[in-house]
């Protein structure tokens, strides 16, 4: 909802508002916030709220480190799990310098430049996600234990399933914040469940999913429990992947249509770009040495092809009609910045547009029975942190799209994951300590 500052200050007044929390993403997609209090939102509309970037993980060094935080009025939403009187209003900001230029570093400007190229070009992007998450039990002092939530599987239901209380709150909390929640069960893992979203625009779809991701902390510590978006906690387990759907609209009308009927060529050039492109921007999809132990086995791909239906593959385009025909992309997991994400597939898929890219066929197989033959030819996904740095550090599209900070900041933090896990004692442990608690 697009709301003005006016009304915004009169909702304050008339909702009991004390607290207004300033959020945003780090460059990895951590969530940051501030408080101010309720008095200060009219200087923040006009003037920022500044604060120290050097001390967000990727953003500014000592020298220069004062940034300014502009709430985005469409953004707003009262967080449920505080207090209702003395509330709380969330906003996510746009971060600029002092001088008002925007702040290199900023997830959703970049994401917003994605967008109006698009949209330039006569698209719009709807994105879907469906993220995927483990609950685990955690100790007498609130501390997360390995041991998961219950043992139930796909689909299953209570008593098995212990997740059925859980997600309930997840949605209703979601639908109180505006999200729109469309369905929810429990994955295969034990203690692991999911939860899709509606469509809706890219920013939208990565400002909700980081809404997501930290109502699910919290109402998974009110009750006991701690939720973790690892991409792989558990080694004999699924992994939690985050499918990104998206569907593009020319005038109005969506261009991907159900297998079977043909896709527009638009649609397919979409697809073809995204599938050209997605080795080198691996790092920004799994971007966790330990993505890579969840690539290439319990549904989750390993090599860059697609299909109608095979869910091996990495882009599946599922029997879907009308507006929700749509690609489901499968690689990224949830431990990536979405903001980044979304821009790059949308810059991927725009480059297959314009350049017209024809799109190969159909892989129609299970990739993880099929003999080595039959994938002679196809060409694997990176299969490590290192690969995919390396894969991400020669590519013009990477050096095209993002600013040079960006990836500066990303390919030397990754690099030093990678170096400090390849070097590890106790590679489980590293990981583990890191990506876990
Ligand atoms: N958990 C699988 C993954 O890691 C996906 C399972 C599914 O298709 O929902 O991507
Ligand atoms: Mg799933
Ligand atoms: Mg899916």
């Amino acid at each position: 909802m697009d709301y003005t500052v006016q009304e915004i200050l009169q909702f304050v007044e008339e909702n009991d508002v004390k607290f207004v929390r300033l959020a945003f993403c780090d460059m990895f997609g951590s969530l940051k916030n501030i408080a101010i209090m309720a008095g200060e939102l009219p200087r923040a509309f006009a003037d920022g709220i500044s604060f120290d970037a050097s001390a967000v993980e990727g953003f500014m060094n000592v020298e220069e480190s004062d940034l300014f935080l502009f709430p985005d009025p469409s953004t707003m939403a009262i967080l449920p799990w505080r207090p209702q009187q003395g509330r709380v209003l969330r906003f996510y900001c746009d971060i600029r310098h002092p001088d008002g230029r925007t702040f290199d570093g900023d997830g959703r400007a970049l994401l917003r430049r994605a967008v109006a190229d698009l949209e330039q070009a006569g698209y719009r992007c709807q994105i879907g996600a469906e993220c995927e998450f483990y609950l685990f039990e955690t100790d007498e002092h609130q501390n997360p234990t390995g041991t998961p939530h219950d043992r139930a599987g796909y689909f299953d239901t209570a008593p098995m399933d212990r997740g059925e209380n859980i997600r309930r709150e997840i949605c209703l909390t979601m639908e109180e914040m505006g999200l729109r929640p469309e369905s929810s069960h429990h994955e295969q893992g034990p203690g692991q469940n999911e939860v899709d979203f509606a469509y809706t625009g890219a920013l939208t779809a990565a400002d909700n999913l980081v809404t997501f991701k930290s109502l699910v902390r919290v109402l998974a510590a009110q009750n006991g429990l701690y939720a973790s978006f690892m991409p792989k906690p558990l080694k004999k387990h699924s992994g939690s992947g985050l499918h990104v759907n998206m569907s593009l609209q020319k005038d109005g009308q969506n261009i991907f249509v159900p297998a079977g009927q043909g896709h527009s060529p638009q649609a397919e050039s979409f697809i073809a770009g995204i599938l050209d492109r997605i080795a080198e921007i691996t790092l920004f999809c799994n971007p966790l040495t330990n993505s890579y132990r969840r690539l290439g086995a319990f549904e989750a791909p390993k090599y860059i092809s697609w299909s109608h239906q095979n869910r091996s593959q990495l882009i599946r385009i599922p029997a879907a009609q009308g507006e929700k025909a749509r690609m489901e992309l499968r690689s990224p997991d949830p431990s990536c910045n979405p903001y980044v994400v979304f821009a790059l597939l949308i810059w991927a898929g725009l480059e297959g547009i314009v350049q017209q890219k024809p799109l190969g066929a159909p892989l129609d197989l299970n990739t993880y029975s099929a003999d080595k033959a039959a994938l002679s030819g196809v060409q694997p996904l990176p299969d490590s942190l290192g690969r995919a740095l390396q894969l991400a550090q020669q590519s013009d599209f990477v050096r095209e799209h993002l600013p040079a900070r960006m990836i500066r900041q990303m390919v030397d933090a990754k690099r030093r994951s990678w170096e400090g896990c390849t070097s590890a004692e106790d590679r489980d442990r590293y990981e583990r300590d890191r990506y876990f608690y």
